[in-house]
């Protein structure tokens, strides 16, 4: 038999079957080359070992592979499974996912038999649910509150250029929000912005990231209001407060007193057999700095603080701004898991993926571990402290989260429902509500503890009553804050409050209640306990005009010649006028005109010409407030 009927018998290219027999070690033979029978023997063996082979060449595959997978599972080059492809007109690139069918031609063609086995995710799932969480011990995050001037930033100030200037020599700090002091027992993470406000703002969002409050008094003035304010921040968010004593370089500096002052609030030092951390310190010169350092870490090591590490990266913002260069950039802390350069998140309604992670140094990072303050580049907008940033699988679905967030915030307005006197009793009838906390601002000291008194005089068996601050002075914007976090209302007896607070009262949905009599506060709130709190009139005022010109029409008829110079002036209204900080008549704007059409009201700086009920007597430089009337629920009552 000559070789290439031998070819044809098998089925096989007379050039194919030359290169088998040099393979197998018969060489010098050519197409008409005769055969012999050991010949044979040898190429059919050939055959029989190549056919067993083939049958062993299963492989197992998922059936999506790419060029380049599929040739590492094969062990065929990806340049002769593309040539292959070509030549079956399927063009891919090689990273271009495949059908069934193409892998299945590739196998035949390659002397494969495919064994597709496909990924069963809930398999995957159920792995990661079952993963067990990895906790590590990580540092306090500490924020420093206390009177102004008390040395607060002068404190951090000094923590920061001393300790940790003395690791990395020579670089400057930037102000990202917060820094990181590494100390050979451990290390502490400061807030930058200091006093309770921030801190309270936080709370009223919802974060929970300050772990321990230093409470700084200077030793020369002692106690003042607003030390009590931050101490009542602080103890309402039930964190550990360390006192630190300042100043004690001055000479007049008195600690002894302070430790005196704050033991009539609580806060017994442990030397007087209570449980106050108070440590003297002072900003200026450093003294006691390492003590107070100390005690963080001691009472941060009691905390027990832990953070999970094999969790997607969550943290929070506690800055935010647009830069000129850099485009938005958040400032979070990092709470658990691990941060990495590319990972896609989303924060608030916004989303990003991390192109870049910057520390306190102004280093660039790869990574950033639990309780590591960095600045974060990537963001598409800006976002708001307090909120949570949250690593996702992919930008997809952070840009998919985000937009239904957004849609969600435009469509649907469902302001935060807020603890009223109104609903109370409800609230305590669905076993809702079991405190009713009260933020209290009045005139004078004395009557706070009158207002106590009487508080303490209402049954308490359906609720308690907490009075979590007290102070004198206007309804501040940090009263509503206070409110805010600790689901409260505020009562103010004989004070106002401030424009800011009002506002931010409104947006907050924070109920503020104003009282000139002592015993409506008390009345109001068993009322409202027993649900029987009655709807009330009151007068808003909703502008004021000055008089500018008076006008004697007729014997009778005076009319002031005015231009509004707040709000509006409204026909119809109630009206006060008030002449030298005095109210000299309280009556009804009886005829309003704008030039010489009747007009039913006139905005902010426009004149008119206002007429009162009863009154002729006006005098350039009067003010007339306007007042309508609207029902509330015993609403800022005096206001
Ligand atoms: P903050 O309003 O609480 O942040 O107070 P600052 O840190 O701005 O400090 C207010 C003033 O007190 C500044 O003039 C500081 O220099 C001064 N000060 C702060 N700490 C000390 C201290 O320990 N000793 C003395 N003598 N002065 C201090």
């Amino acid at each position: 038999m000559r070789i290439y009927e031998f070819a044809k018998k098998h089925n096989i290219q007379t050039k194919d079957l030359l290169k088998i027999l040099e393979e197998i070690g018969i060489k010098g033979k050519h197409t008409l080359s005769q055969i012999t029978e050991i010949e044979i023997n040898k190429l059919e063996e050939y055959f029989k070992k190549e056919k067993e082979e083939k049958v062993k060449k299963e492989v197992v595959l998922i059936g999506n592979e790419n060029v380049n997978e599929l040739s590492k599972k094969i062990k065929i080059p990806s340049s002769d499974i593309l040539k292959f492809l070509l030549d079956e007109k399927i063009i891919v690139h090689l990273n271009q996912n495949l059908n069934k069918e193409q892998i299945q031609k590739i196998c035949e063609k390659f002397n494969y038999i495919p064994i597709f086995q496909e990924t069963k995710p809930q398999v995957i799932e159920k792995k990661i649910e079952k993963q067990q969480p990895i906790y590590i011990k990580r540092p306090p995050v500490v924020t420093v509150m206390g009177h102004v001037d008390h040395g607060k930033t002068t404190i951090l100030d000094k923590i920061r250029n001393t300790k940790v200037a003395e690791r990395e020599v020579g670089q400057i700090t930037q102000k990202i929000g917060a820094y990181k002091v590494n100390l050979p027992e451990g290390s502490i993470v400061f807030l930058d912005t200091p006093g309770h406000e921030a801190f309270t703002a936080m709370r009223a969002m919802g974060a929970k990231i300050t772990d321990i409050v230093v409470l700084v008094v200077a030793a020369d003035e002692g106690v003042k209001p607003q030390t009590i304010e931050a101490l009542n921040h602080a103890k309402s968010a039930n964190v550990p407060i360390i006192v630190a004593v300042n100043k004690i370089d001055k000479p007049n500096a008195n600690p002894e007193k302070v430790k005196q002052q704050l033991s009539e609030y609580g806060m017994i030092p442990e030397e007087w057999g209570g449980n106050t951390v108070y440590v003297n310190v002072s900003g200026l010169t450093g003294e006691g700095i390492n003590d107070l350092l100390e005690m963080i870490l001691l009472v941060g090591e009691m905390l027990d603080l832990k953070a999970i590490i094999n969790c997607k990266c969550e943290g929070t913002v506690i800055e935010s701004s647009i830069d000129r260069f850099r485009g938005p950039v958040i400032s979070v802390i990092i709470e658990n898991g691990i941060l990495k350069v590319g990972d896609p998140f989303i924060v608030g309604t916004t989303w990003g993926k991390v192109r870049a992670i910057i520390d306190e140094w102004g280093k660039r990072l790869t990574e950033a571990n639990p309780s590591t303050p960095v600045e974060i580049l990537g963001a598409h907008e800006i976002a708001i402290p307090g909120e949570k940033l949250k690593v996702v699988d992919s930008e997809k679905e952070a840009r998919e989260f985000s937009e239904k967030m957004r849609r969600e915030k435009e469509n649907v307005y469902i302001p935060v429902k807020r603890l009223s006197l109104k609903d109370l009793y409800e609230e305590i009838k669905k076993g809702e509500v079991k405190e009713l906390n009260i933020i209290l601002k009045t005139d004078f000291y004395n009557s706070i503890d009158a207002i106590k008194n009487i508080f303490s005089k209402i049954p308490q068996n359906e609720i308690k009553i907490n009075i979590i601050h007290s102070g004198t002075g206007p309804i501040s914007e940090s009263d509503i804050l206070l409110a805010s976090a600790s689901n409260g209302i505020v009562i103010g007896f004989k004070v106002p409050i401030e424009p800011k607070a009002k506002e931010l009262a409104k947006k907050e949905n924070i109920e503020v209640r104003t009282y000139e009599l002592i015993y409506d506060i008390g009345e109001d709130i068993i009322k409202a306990i027993e649900g029987m709190l009655e709807p009330e009139i009151k007068e808003e005022m909703v502008g004021q005009a000055l008089v500018k010109k008076v006008f004697k029409l007729d014997k009778n008829l005076v009319v002031a010649g005015c231009i509004v110079v707040s709000g509006k002036v409204v026909k119809n209204s109630k009206v006060k006028i008030i002449r030298n900080g005095k109210i000299i008549y309280n009556g009804v704007l009886t005829s309003l005109k704008r030039f010489k059409d009747s007009v039913n009201e006139v905005s902010y700086n426009n004149e008119c010409g206002i007429g009162i009920d009863n009154f002729n007597n006006f005098e350039e430089g009067d003010i007339i407030q306007s007042f309508i009337e609207i029902t509330v629920q015993r609403k800022l009552k005096g206001e």
